[in-house]
């Protein structure tokens, strides 16, 4: 069967619409963190619970707005070609995906801590390299990581899975592609996919205030207010840590 892809014009015409005419909806973010602020479970708890709802309100707004323009993703189970882009989250989600892998059952707890000791021992060399990049400086730092073919920590490369889909940061679940899926096979930077990564001034935005909220009330559980919301780094070194998860 011959499947028509939309065009690149297509699929920018479809996100002009959006920019001009959706409204994100805000109140979806602020309820969630308004929510966990009430409930009478201690503060790790609020933490986790509100990071994992946001993330899938971010997830349920890319679907509301596909749904008002008509876009329907071409990403596919076990295609993975974007896991090999550099993923750079703060030290604040970093501890949140961290606490939320420790909370796995132990079963996937302890795959995770086996696949990750292997890929730091396997992919030594390369990650000495990505981690040398300057992302704040050097404007080419995301080809120049891509072109190692490193793959992402929590990338499972014998089934091309994430191990961690269900708290995967913010870039992974912004970057789409809306046409032939070969755009991503054949080119390391493909111009026709396209990021939501706007959405993140929401998800953050709303996480920002609640650890202000829980500063005023005197214990941010895990999270080093405001200091962790400023220290961004690559996930591969995030991550890290993860290899000595008892
Ligand atoms: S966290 Fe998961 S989805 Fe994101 S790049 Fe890594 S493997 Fe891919």
């Amino acid at each position: 069967m011959n499947i028509q892809y939309l065009s690149l014009e297509e699929i920018q015409e479809r996100c002009e619409k959006l920019t001009n005419e959706y409204e994100i909806d805000e109140e979806k973010f602020y309820s969630i963190v308004e929510k966990w602020a009430e409930q009478d479970v201690r503060v790790e708890h609020k933490l986790i619970y509100s990071f994992t709802e946001l993330l899938d309100v971010v997830s349920s707004e890319i679907t509301s707005m596909e749904e008002y323009v008509g876009l329907t993703a071409t990403c596919r189970l076990g295609c993975s070609f974007c896991c090999y882009f550099p993923i750079i989250i703060n030290e604040m989600e970093a501890k949140f995906m961290k606490q939320a892998i420790a909370n796995f059952p132990e079963e996937r707890r302890k795959a995770i801590q086996s696949h990750l000791t292997n890929y730091y021992e396997k992919y030594k060399d390369q990650i000495e390299e990505v981690v040398s990049l300057d992302f704040e400086n050097d404007a080419d730092f995301k080809l120049k990581y891509r072109k190692t073919l490193t793959p992402c920590p929590m990338l499972n490369t014998d089934t091309n899975q994430c191990m961690a889909y269900e708290i995967r940061p913010i870039p992974c679940r912004t970057y789409m592609n809306y046409t032939n899926p070969n755009v991503c096979e054949t080119n390391l930077m493909p111009k026709e996919t396209i990021s939501f990564e706007f959405l993140y001034s929401e998800y953050m935005g709303a996480l920002n205030e609640f650890l202000q909220f829980l500063y005023e009330e005197g214990d941010t559980g895990f999270v080093q207010y405001p200091d962790d919301l400023y220290k961004h780094d690559y996930l591969v070194n995030w991550m890290k840590e993860l290899t000595n998860l008892s």
